[in-house]
């Protein structure tokens, strides 16, 4: 089916609204589509300005950050004010989608809002939010991603009082869980020197007598495998 597809996985921080309003129009096209440039990452965007500014020669920078070609006109925004960074914008660079102009786009709520960038399409409804209204935006798409569950959250999800502390509570239930993890994630869980020998070695009869005769071997191993699992 036609649709659009984003180049960049770290791009894909779109709002749905617009991924969904391309879609639309490539399914009416019959024709798919690349996005380009998605949601930028200020560091993305840091990037991206540099890549502008080295394009041609007549191109230049000011401290914001935005680039200027040497028409004056503003070909990459300054650092966190482009709509790329509040998630309401993206770049469809083939040759089709150039070619719409607003008049075909308006049915599908999108707009052009540059004459001189046929590529950068937004929804009609952006057209003059505010920069709360956009952070807000922005907030909700980016809600969840790249975050990493601190130990507040931990016990809060875990039922636990949530204090941030790792005590012997939280820990215990860190041991449960991580159970609970390695065998969603098909980690095999020993519990003894003869279950992990058979579970992992090719030929295990070789190994097996061997913990009748060398002390402590059992526990050699079981510290190893305790040590691999992060315990
Ligand atoms: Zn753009």
């Amino acid at each position: 089916m036609s649709s659009v597809k984003f180049k960049y996985q770290d791009e894909i921080y779109v709002i749905q609204k617009l991924v969904d309003a391309v879609n639309a129009l490539c399914k009416d096209m019959g024709k798919s589509c690349t996005c380009t440039s998605g949601y930028r990452s200020l560091e993305k965007q840091k990037i991206i300005n540099a890549q502008k500014l080295a394009e041609s020669k007549g191109n230049y920078q000011v401290s914001s950050g935005a680039v200027y070609n040497s028409k004056g006109q503003c070909i990459a925004a300054a650092f966190g004010a482009s709509n790329h960074c509040f998630c309401i914008a993206m770049d469809v660079s083939d040759e089709w989608f150039k070619e719409l102009t607003n008049a075909q786009l308006k049915k599908y709520g999108l707009v052009k809002p540059m004459d001189y960038e046929p590529w950068h399409v937004q929804l009609l409804e952006h057209n003059g939010i505010s920069d709360v209204q956009k952070e807000q935006i922005r907030d909700s798409v980016l809600k969840g991603v790249d975050k990493d569950m601190d130990v507040k959250e931990f016990q809060a999800i875990t039922g636990l009082t949530a204090d941030g502390i790792a005590g012997p509570k939280t820990k215990e239930k860190a041991k449960e869980v991580l159970q609970c993890c390695q065998g969603i994630l098909g980690i095999p869980n020993f519990k003894t020197a003869e279950e992990l020998i058979k579970g992992t070695q090719s030929s295990p009869d070789i190994w097996l007598p061997l913990l009748k005769v060398i002390t402590y071997f059992d526990s050699f191993l079981m510290n190893i495998y305790k040590k691999m699992r992060g315990e």
